[in-house]
């Protein structure tokens, strides 16, 4: 059976064998989709060993993804662009590297909850691995204005030079914005973001990379303050593994039925 894994350091949490499992059984095929804890030194064996076994694909995750941009031999647009990796696969007997994750919000928003982003002028906050891989695929989608705000705010600067785009101090924001995204780890330690109420009066969207069985505090934060809507980011993560699962097996999963099974089983925590 062909085999496939996600590598990470936390794994146990993760919920791709389950997505997957789900893409198979729609796709009516089989495959074995295992969790690889690697230690935080051994990723470059870790992977050496999986191609050992016969690994067809895999997807990497915190705090892998730079590594395994650097151990790729070839790279798609898209994961040159973010400098992360998320997506393993062998082409013609090379390793290519590619990044899904920008993919996966772009589908969750704009297919799955029908929401345009031309036009827009969209905030995106936070400027690590999951910033990077994000900020070409909302340029692509042609919005009004993207900047980019962090709390390291050199980080968010190297980031707004490479990409082109503006860069402004979280303290200094104001209320310009119809899209705010929220790319930080802040709602992993349920940490409200410095942010004043104000810049949440007019936005249509609020979208947080994070999920769980209750609104993250981002989310709360932004519902309070005004925007008319919010999201998390159970979407993003089957749609980006969708977009790893259509490069595997060139077959598109629907998204849908599996965010709401997931949905349910984490409702049920
Ligand atoms: P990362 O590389 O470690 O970057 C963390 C970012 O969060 C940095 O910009 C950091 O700012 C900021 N940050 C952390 N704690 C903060 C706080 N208390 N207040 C303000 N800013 C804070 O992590 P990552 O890989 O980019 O991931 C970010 C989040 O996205 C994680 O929660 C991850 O689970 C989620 N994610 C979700 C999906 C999905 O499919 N839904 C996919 C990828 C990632 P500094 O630069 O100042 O440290």
């Amino acid at each position: 059976m062909a085999l496939f894994a996600v590598f990470g350091n936390p794994i146990a949490h993760s919920l791709s064998p389950q997505i997957h499992q789900a893409f198979a059984r729609q796709h009516q095929t089989e495959l074995t989709y295992q969790h690889r804890l690697v230690p935080l030194d051994g990723f470059i064996n870790a992977i050496k060993d999986f191609t050992q076994e016969g690994g067809v694909g895999a997807n990497i995750t915190v705090p892998f993804k730079t590594e395994a941009y650097k151990l790729v031999e070839q790279l798609t647009e898209r994961a040159r662009a973010a400098q992360a990796v998320n997506t393993l696969f062998w082409q013609q007997g090379k390793l290519w590297g590619d990044n899904t994750d920008g993919e996966g919000l772009i589908r969750d928003i704009t297919e799955h909850h029908h929401f345009e982003l031309k036009q827009k002028r969209i905030l995106l906050l936070g400027a690590g691995g999951a910033a990077r891989g994000l900020i070409l695929p909302l340029l692509q989608q042609q919005p009004l204005s993207l900047t980019i705000a962090n709390r390291t705010f050199v980080r968010a600067q190297q980031l707004a030079e490479l990409f082109d785009i503006e860069v402004k101090p979280v303290f200094q924001l104001q209320p310009d914005y119809d899209v705010i995204i929220n790319a930080t780890s802040s709602s992993l330690n349920n940490a409200p973001l410095p942010l004043a109420s104000e810049i949440f009066k007019h936005a249509e969207l609020a979208y947080d990379l994070m999920y769980g069985n209750q609104p993250t505090v981002f989310l709360q934060q932004a519902k309070k303050n005004g925007c008319s809507q919010t999201i998390d980011g159970l979407g993003m993560l089957v749609a980006q593994a969708a977009a790893s699962y259509r490069l595997w097996h060139r077959f598109q999963p629907d998204i849908q039925p599996v965010i709401q099974q997931l949905r349910q089983k984490i409702a049920a925590v």
